[in-house]
């Protein structure tokens, strides 16, 4: 439930920041839209009665009689204790939300207006929802469109501001219309207002302005939503594939602006869109030709016989990366402000004594990584198994560290000491800047040993420099798998070739998944299934 304090306050402090803006004219205690709600979650309750009524009141798909009606809301917010006069219009129509149920939603809101009930924003915010779901599956007629626009006129007419989530529920109502599609921008705006537009707002805004052949409104946004860490869903990319396929002498270079922006983000597309681009070279073979593939050993395609792309960045590219990550990054966005001063200089000057180093391992990480309730004596020593592997490589290995480790078994300890070069930071410091520190500072062919994946300081480099970054960390982190029962350890060695889509010579090699996932595990595992593809010049 969002705070209402805060939001007055945030309304008055936006007021005073931005003197002149629309901002200013909004009165102070007027109500935000839906504030009270929270999505209701019905559907978490096993229950034979809510089935019973689903499916005698829900699946008939058709409109219902007042006494129905009367019959499923009072069963309803007579039995379940979280169910009251102000939240079940709205679960009534969650139980109702698809695309062919939109006369049943509608029959509700109907219901509800003979009986005199005025219904809230959170009702007609999810009929939108209902709305928008039949536009997945069919055009929406103009009469239907025109009563959208009816249900956003109302709803923002009696709202300054609307919360986040009725503001989705708009724009999701507004993409689904031909004509007032637009007006949902500005509420995007709104959102932010209280959090970051979400996934669904985004990419229904952006699938709508592909659709409607705005592609660089969509690109921005898209752009947008990319830098706000939100991942597209399918429906952005299928929107942009119809939209291209439209204009066979563009196809190509929308395809190739697509895949560009597959590779920066490194974003793996889903089967679905996948089935959409077979189709399109289906339909279009002189112009595309796409494939699934597999890879074979060492990264080569099964299909066209190339092996992929070395993973490696450019000697120019490493410059700036480690220009970006010591001076930038490090230093103004204070990644080492649990350090302090002194222990910053003296790690400085132990690496400039000591570098180059063949690889840099964070200890703790490692020795922690079989699990952190080993007793000590057990910690150390697969910390030294793994100083032992490189060393037998003939490697110059940096061991970072915490001070209490030296109270670590002796034995142990002793052979680190000896046989790799050891830094211990206070025990309150954070291990991954140093490691980094190091790793760069040291040169290109310096590897790192971690299981951090390192993603808030990848994310701190910006878009174009986080794939940089992203490149150098696939072609340099080791991290260990396991330790078998004979004290033998698995590490996992870099992979070398590139697992983002790419081009080798004009063939683009795109890897995708199953299905969408909105937070996707972030990784080195190669993907399995890809696709290799020839855009007709
Ligand atoms: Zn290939």
């Amino acid at each position: 439930m969002y705070n209402l304090r805060l939001l007055r306050q945030l309304r008055y402090s936006l007021v005073l920041q931005n003197s002149g803006t629309a901002l200013t004219h909004l009165p102070p205690c007027r109500l935000l839209a839906g504030q009270h709600k929270r999505r209701p979650q019905l559907g978490a309750i096993p229950s034979d009665q809510l089935d019973r009524l689903k499916s005698e009141y829900f699946e008939r798909q058709c409109a219902l009689s007042n006494e129905d009606w009367q019959h499923v809301r009072s069963t309803l917010t007579e039995s379940y204790r979280h169910v009251n006069g102000t939240n079940v219009d709205a679960i009534i129509l969650g139980l109702c939300s698809r695309a062919e149920q939109l006369p049943v939603a509608k029959s509700y809101v109907k219901h509800l207006q003979t009986q005199g009930i005025k219904p809230n924003a959170a009702t007609m915010g999810r009929l939108l929802r209902v709305y928008n779901a039949a536009y997945h599956t069919r055009e929406l007629s103009e009469a239907e469109q025109s009563e959208i626009v009816e249900i956003c006129d109302t709803l923002q007419s009696a709202h300054d501001v609307l919360d986040a989530s009725s503001c989705e529920n708009l724009i999701l109502g507004l993409v689904a219309t031909t004509q007032h599609w637009n007006r949902a921008l500005p509420l995007l705006d709104m959102m932010r207002l209280t959090s970051t537009p979400s996934v669904s707002a985004y990419s229904a805004l952006i699938a709508k302005a592909f659709s409607a052949d705005q592609l660089e409104l969509g690109w921005r946004l898209l752009e947008e939503m990319i830098e706000a860490r939100k991942l597209p869903k399918c429906e952005v990319f299928l929107s942009l594939l119809a939209q291209s396929a439209k204009d066979e002498r563009t196809l190509g270079a929308q395809l190739e602006r697509l895949f560009c922006f597959l590779e920066l983000h490194d974003i793996l597309i889903s089967e679905l869109v996948v089935q959409q681009l077979l189709a399109l070279a289906q339909r279009l073979p002189q112009r595309l030709q796409v494939t699934t593939t597999r890879l074979e050993l060492f990264g080569k395609c099964s299909t066209c016989q190339q092996n992929l792309q070395h993973v490696a960045i450019s000697d120019a590219q490493f410059a700036e990366l480690r220009e970006s990550f010591l001076q930038k990054v490090l230093i103004r966005n204070d990644v080492f402000q649990k350090t302090t001063p002194q222990e910053l200089q003296r790690f400085k000057q132990y690496v400039e004594k000591t570098a180059p180093y063949d690889c840099v391992i964070d200890g703790l990480n490692v020795a922690y990584s079989t699990g952190t309730k080993k007793p000590p004596a057990q910690l150390a020593k697969l910390l030294a198994t793994v100083v032992r592997y490189f060393k037998e490589r003939r490697k110059r290995v940096l061991v970072l560290g915490r001070q209490h480790m030296r109270n670590w078994s002796k034995p142990a300890m002793q052979y680190i000491q000896s046989n790799a070069s050891v830094f211990l930071t206070n025990n309150l410091t954070h291990d991954d800047p140093f490691l980094l520190y190091a790793t760069l500072r040291s040169g290109q062919d310096t590897d790192f040993f971690s299981r951090d994946l390192m993603r808030a300081h990848a994310h701190l480099l910006g878009t174009e420099l986080k794939a940089i970054f992203r490149r150098w960390q696939q072609e340099h982190q080791y991290s260990l798998v396991t330790q078998t029962q004979t004290g033998q350890i698995i590490v996992k060695e870099p992979i070398r070739y590139r697992l983002s889509a790419h081009k080798v010579g004009n063939v683009w090699h795109v890897p995708y998944c199953e299905a969408y996932t909105a937070n996707p595990p972030e990784s080195f595992e190669v993907p399995d299934k890809w696709l290799c593809i020839t855009i007709a010049p």
